[in-house]
């Protein structure tokens, strides 16, 4: 199949409004939103997503929240280092007082 559009991709279909660098943004995250992401649960490339922050594993079924446009997004693993790191910190901190 011939690519219709030359550069602008996905965002070709809004034309010349929004300006470059809108648009050039708007490629960049659909692009990598609409790749095949692997799954926490199987590990299998096989997750989509379904709707805003919603993807789905269509090998397990496993369904999960994720980032808006990415599964994963930095300050989501950020986030949940902090969750991890909790009940290890809570002991020490008792023991202290
Ligand atoms: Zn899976």
């Amino acid at each position: 199949m011939s690519k219709r559009t030359k550069k602008v991709g996905t965002s070709g279909r809004y034309s010349s409004r929004y300006g470059v660098k809108s648009r050039t943004i708007v490629r960049e995250i659909e692009g990598q939103q609409r790749l095949r992401h692997s799954c926490p649960q199987c590990g299998q490339k096989s997750v989509q997503r379904k709707s805003t922050s919603i993807w789905e594993c269509s090998k397990c079924g496993n369904i999960f929240a994720g980032g808006a446009y990415l599964p994963e997004t930095p300050s989501g693993v950020a986030a949940e280092k902090i969750l991890k790191g909790l009940p290890n910190k809570t002991p020490v901190e008792e023991e202290s007082l």
